[in-house]
């Protein structure tokens, strides 16, 4: 099939990629003519493992081409994706302009039949909307139906999620154009389930925001752990080995982040609203979520006299490991809150450092996290990376100025911790 992406981020790139390796001939499309160029000469623009090997294939097969021209895109396809980011506004309403605006441009390009698919997450009746505006502004009479599939990919994992999604999702106004779809996503293999269109968008926020509750709900749970003694890893493995609740998405830390939990729970509450109604656990999971930074900067700052002055080595700044994305990263309010008291950071990621130097700029960046250790008052972890998991902590000991570890995702045991000397701070955990 033909087909184009339209938006090429995490969501698009990826999405187009796979499209592409699944022998689809793709047009990858973005107005940001610098993203285009670099990856026109094979360069991805995102940190994504596996990424890059199957983008240079499907490149040289010519099955894979990136443009700014979305007109030329949308008359050579069949089928056209939209997977532009779709932000929160002020009032936690979701800002659909980038939507309407490819919407509009699609309109004034149709020339024939064609499938226009939402992959964006957009609310419930966003599907509606694009159809009304491609109605508007089409040029002659042209016929088109409007798809909503809902993307699951998670960052750091996206090509083997598009490649082995647990659904796929497709809210589809009718038959045919169900089987079309169908037929795109026949190879991959997978479960998939036809719906109408509005409850293939609400799939997508039910999904994120019980996910999202998942991940507060344990927090609160580990805020008790930590006053009344209690341990929550341990905690968590007896609620996980219960089938009906599962270990997965009840690591309590520093809260949910990204581009995608914090502004899709904010919308669906938005959406609630609109519909008259409330969803308070919602707005609760929002709340106890925005307190998790401040909580665990308190807990850092009543180690020490004063933070003024002190040195804080950061290791992990991505909002999560094996990506470089740092919306909503939690990195970033922490090293704020400390900068504000007058700290002074050594931060260290692996690999989203260079997006992270335009975001927080006044702070050390190091070569490894070794670097970030040396000298300082003291270590924290933000970012479960791997290869934090497997310092060499003797070393860091030795290179520390004073040896004590905030650990905001609980990567390490803290009996090994206290038997190597060091003062250990987790959550939902003794302090050590
Ligand atoms: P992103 O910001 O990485 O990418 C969006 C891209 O769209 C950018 O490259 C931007 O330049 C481009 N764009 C904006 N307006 C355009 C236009 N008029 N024409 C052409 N290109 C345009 O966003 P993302 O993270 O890929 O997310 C895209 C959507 O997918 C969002 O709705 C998001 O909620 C959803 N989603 C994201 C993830 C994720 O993990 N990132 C997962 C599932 C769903």
């Amino acid at each position: 099939m033909n087909v184009c992406v339209i938006g090429t981020g995490y969501v698009g790139l990826v999405t187009g990629v796979v499209f592409a390796d699944l022998g689809n001939e793709v047009i990858c499309v973005d107005n940001d003519e610098k993203k285009i160029e670099t990856l026109k000469n094979g360069i991805p623009t995102i940190y994504e493992p596996g990424l890059e090997e199957m983008m240079h294939r499907n490149m040289q097969d010519a099955r894979l081409f990136f443009s700014t021209n979305i007109g030329e895109a949308v008359r050579k396809s069949e089928a056209i994706f939209i997977a532009v980011g779709t932000p929160p506004k002020d009032n936690g309403e979701t800002d659909l302009s980038y939507v309407e605006n490819v919407a509009r441009e699609i309109a004034l390009n149709i020339d024939r039949y064609k499938i226009i698919v939402n992959k964006s997450t957009v609310p419930i009746g966003t599907g509606d909307i694009v159809r009304e505006i491609i109605e508007k502004n089409k040029k002659g009479n042209v016929d088109f139906d409007v798809v909503s599939n809902p993307e699951f990919l998670k960052e750091g994992t996206a090509i083997n999620d598009t490649l082995y999604p647990e659904r796929i999702v497709i809210g589809a106004p009718n038959k045919h154009v169900a089987m079309k779809l169908l037929e795109l996503y026949a190879p991959l293999e997978r479960l998939m389930l036809i719906t109408d269109v509005a409850s293939a968008e609400m799939i997508k926020y039910a999904s994120n925001a019980f996910l999202a509750t998942k991940i507060s709900f344990i927090n609160v749970i580990a805020n008790i752990c930590e006053k009344a003694g209690a341990d929550i890893s341990l905690v968590v493995k007896g609620m996980g080995y219960d089938s009906r609740i599962g270990a997965s998405f009840l690591q309590a830390g520093l809260g949910f982040g990204g581009s995608c939990f914090p502004k899709d729970a904010q919308s669906l509450v938005h959406t609630a609203q609109k519909f008259g109604e409330n969803f308070n656990i919602l707005e609760e999971v929002i709340k106890e979520n925005d307190k998790r930074v401040n909580r665990f900067v308190e807990r850092i700052a009543e180690k020490y006299d004063t933070l003024e002055g002190k040195t804080f080595g950061v290791l992990g700044l991505a909002f999560k490991p094996n990506t470089d994305d740092l919306r909503e990263a939690k990195s970033i309010k922490v090293i704020n809150s400390l900068l504000e008291k007058k700290a002074k950071i050594k931060a260290y990621d692996p690999v989203a450092m260079e997006n992270a130097k335009k975001i927080i700029p006044n702070i050390t960046y190091c070569k490894n996290a070794y670097e970030a250790a040396e000298k300082a008052d003291g270590l924290i972890i933000i970012t479960e990376w791997n290869e934090f998991k497997f310092l060499n902590l003797d070393k860091v000991k030795k290179l520390m100025k004073n040896p004590i570890i905030f650990d905001g995702r609980n990567i390490y045991d803290p009996n090994k911790l206290k038997r190597l000397g060091f003062r250990y701070i987790s959550i939902g955990r003794k302090e050590v």
